[in-house]
């Protein structure tokens, strides 16, 4: 029996994945995506905080690149997925003890407000301090002043799957509960093997792309022949569902070591997070730790001392970042690519990366393989597709 052939096949049905899926169709050519999961984006891509921001926070690690694309990316997601994608309004609150000043916090927002393009949707205010008990609760002892400006919060689980049945409208193929398992690259092809419903399945494909998030090591090893690749930190973060209605999102900084805390709106309730610490072992097996939460809830605690800290559900994922000096919170961001041949690349593996900027990390991943895959008419623009939940 011959084993049916793609141009590209895909492991990973998280946002990267999926990214891919919908560029390389719209590219005209032919998909198959593989997940493990009975459903897509059960993993890091459904844990995420769920913004679609440049990440204020980043501009302090001087990722101006990053920044700046991704507000872009989140314009135009605005647009594409106006169901799925929509702005919220941040607060930053300064206190006497605040380790930012008010006038770095100014200078990070003008930034941020330049970089997403000056529109005056996106320009920062400071909240009159009569209008303090209008923000859900917030602490307003030694409080100095409030910044407000907006960014955008989405479903990350709902937004997966829409790129995904975008996709599938331009012809891709999923296939779920299909866990990779192996492949061998000769010159002109790579043949895969995977498991479905107990059945080991072969098909080839011209390019394969592991965007198996948390797993791309692993996934790698069983790439032949090897080729090594840069192994990266797994960083687990968590958050909390606190049974909370609050109506704004609130940027905090833990009173403990000065990191970024999130306390976000999301669906009736409030969530909280995250945490950072390099997890060691499959991913598969982490849990939320006793101390993340009593971390996140004394941040609440610390700034929303009158709210019942009644715990609906918790949430763990993990970042792949690759190793460097700077501490956690500092380390760049950006998308690493790992290619088995510079010249004729047939294996493309994605290292780290963000849920906003995975439009763009399809683009780039396609423009490398553009090298080994045949030229085929392009059937549409990604930068032009709808998005809509699906049921
Ligand atoms: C706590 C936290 C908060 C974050 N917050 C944000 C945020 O607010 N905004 C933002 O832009 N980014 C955020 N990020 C980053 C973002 O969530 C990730 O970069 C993104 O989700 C990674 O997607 P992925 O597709 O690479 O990986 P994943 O979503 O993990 O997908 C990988 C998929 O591969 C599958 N897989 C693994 N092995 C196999 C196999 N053998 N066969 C088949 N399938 C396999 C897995 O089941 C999984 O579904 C956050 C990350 C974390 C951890």
């Amino acid at each position: 029996m011959t084993a049916e052939k793609y141009d590209v096949v895909i492991i990973g049905g998280g946002i990267n994945g999926v990214g891919v899926a919908q560029a390389a169709a719209a590219m005209g050519y032919s998909v198959l995506l593989l997940e493990k999961n009975a459903q897509l984006a059960l993993e890091t891509s459904g844990r995420s905080s769920k913004l679609i921001h440049g990440g204020l926070r980043y501009l302090e690690s001087l990722e101006f690149s990053l920044v700046r694309e991704s507000l872009k990316e989140r314009e135009l997601l605005l647009k594409l997925a106006p169901d799925l994608v929509r702005l919220q309004t941040f607060n930053i609150p300064v206190y006497n003890d605040t380790s930012r000043s008010a006038l770095t916090l100014r200078l990070g927002l003008s930034l941020y407000a330049l970089f997403a393009g000056l529109n005056k949707k996106h320009f920062y205010h400071q909240v009159k301090s009569v209008n303090w008990s209008e923000l859900d609760g917030l602490q307003t002892k030694n409080l100095k002043t409030v910044f407000q400006y907006s960014d955008a919060q989405t479903d990350d689980t709902a937004l997966t799957r829409a790129v995904m049945a975008s996709a599938i409208g331009l012809g891709a193929e999923c296939q779920c509960e299909a866990e990779f398992v192996r492949a061998n690259v000769d010159k002109d092809k790579v043949t895969i093997q995977y498991q479905k419903n107990g059945v080991l399945k072969t098909v080839t494909t011209s390019a394969l792309v592991n965007a198996s998030g948390p797993w791309v090591c692993p996934v790698n090893k069983r790439i032949f022949p090897q080729s090594t690749i840069l192994k990266p930190d797994l960083i687990q973060g968590s958050h909390l569902l606190v049974k909370t209605a609050i109506s704004q999102a609130y940027y905090l900084e833990a009173p403990q070591d000065k990191r970024a805390v999130f306390l976000l709106p999301w669906k009736s309730h409030a969530l909280l997070g995250t945490t950072e610490h390099v997890y060691q072992g499959d991913p598969v097996g982490m849990h939320v730790l006793d101390e993340e939460k009593n971390y996140l809830l004394k941040v609440y605690e610390h700034y929303f001392p009158e709210h019942e800290q009644e715990l609906l559900a918790t949430t763990t994922g993990c970042r792949v970042l690759l190793p460097a000096g700077a501490s956690l919170s500092k380390r760049s961001r950006e998308i690493h690519f790992e290619v088995d041949d510079a010249m004729q690349p047939r294996v493309i593996s994605i290292v780290g990366g963000k849920l906003t900027v995975y439009r763009q990390t399809a683009i780039k991943i396609m423009s490398v393989l553009r090298k080994t895959l045949p030229v085929k008419k392009v059937i549409a623009d990604t930068a032009r597709l709808k998005l809509t939940p699906i049921d």
